[in-house]
Order: C-alpha cells, then sequence, then structure tokens
C-alpha cells in the first residue's frame, strides 16, 4: 500500500483495508488470514505527515514449551511522523535518527506504508510463544506432553524439556 502525499486533504484521510498476509508471513511469523490495517495520516503542513495507525492481525505460533500448535490474536497501536527524504540537510538524517525513532521518511510523493506495517507487526509478534500460561511442557526423558498425559518417568523438578535446554 501506497499513499500519495497530494491525496491527503487538509482535514486529514482514514484508511482501512485488509492485507493478504502473503508479503509479511516469514517464519517463524506465519499470520492467519489477513492483516486488518487501520490508518489515519495528517498533514502538519505540505510534506510532513502524522500516521496513527492500528493493525491486527493472527500469528500462528508454535509453543515453546510443548511445541503445539495455537493462534495468538495480537494488536498493535503506533504513531509514526513522516517527513520527505529530500528534505533533509545531508549530515543530519542520522542525527534524527537515532533521536526519534517514530521519525520515517519517504521518497518522491508517497508514503510506502508496508515496512512499516511490517516492523510494527514484528514488533508484537509473541517472542516465546506459549499455548497457555501453564502449559505443562514436554518430558525431556520420553517426549511425551504432559498437558495430554502422564509419563511414567521420574519426576524432577527439571524434568521439563525448557528446564534442560535453560540449564546448558
Ligand atoms: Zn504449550
Ligand atoms: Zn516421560
Amino acid at each position: 500500500m501506497q499513499i500519495k502525499i497530494c491525496d491527503i486533504p487538509r482535514e486529514g484521510l482514514n484508511v482501512s483495508y485488509e492485507q493478504a498476509p502473503g508479503g509479511f508471513s516469514e517464519s517463524p511469523f506465519i499470520m492467519e488470514g489477513p492483516i486488518r490495517v487501520e490508518l489515519g495520516l495528517t498533514k502538519h503542513n505540505d510534506q510532513e505527515v502524522l500516521i496513527q495507525g492500528s493493525i491486527s492481525a493472527n500469528f500462528s505460533c508454535e509453543c515453546s514449551r510443548c511445541l503445539g500448535k495455537f493462534t495468538e490474536p495480537i494488536a498493535s497501536h503506533f504513531v509514526a511522523d513522516y517527513v520527505p527524504l529530500s528534505k533533509m540537510p545531508k549530515g543530519q538524517a542520522h542525527e534524527l535518527l537515532s533521536g526519534d525513532l517514530d521519525l520515517h521518511f519517504y521518497h518522491g510523493d508517497a508514503i510506502q506504508v508496508d515496512e512499516l506495517i511490517r516492523s510494527y507487526l514484528y514488533l508484537s509478534a509473541p517472542m516465546r510463544p506459549l499455548c497457555t500460561d501453564g502449559c505443562l511442557g514436554l518430558c525431556f526423558q520420553c517426549g511425551a506432553n504432559l498437558n495430554e498425559e502422564t509419563c511414567p518417568c521420574p519426576k524432577t523438578s527439571s524434568n521439563r524439556m525448557e528446564d534442560r535446554v535453560q540449564g546448558f
């Protein structure tokens, strides 16, 4: 999706659409169903644009304890300022970028919002997904899914695969 600066009226522009997850899904961030995007664009002046956005999507996750598959809905809200790259005085771009992480640049006469959406999606992706908070994980000795069965292995506090892995 790209939004032309000249298409944003003085009173602002609201855009909402659904995006197929295709271009955004990369392991381990696989999405189920479309990504819902809502953007509110306001012009500070002819060239500076403020975007207030929200994204919602369903991540297809693998539990970090039991490896079971489950779906995790996420919703992300963000605010991003866009200024034209051409207006940036040479030498200052780096300074501004490191000082204000929500400042973005656009080339030409349009804002490409896909990269922005991608980065906020990935920021909201669960880093250590759990199917449930109380997931019991897998037995490290026999591999049984302890959510579904009790295995005959001796139970110790470090019985879970996860605890063993963390011990190394
Ligand atoms: Zn689990
Ligand atoms: Zn076992």
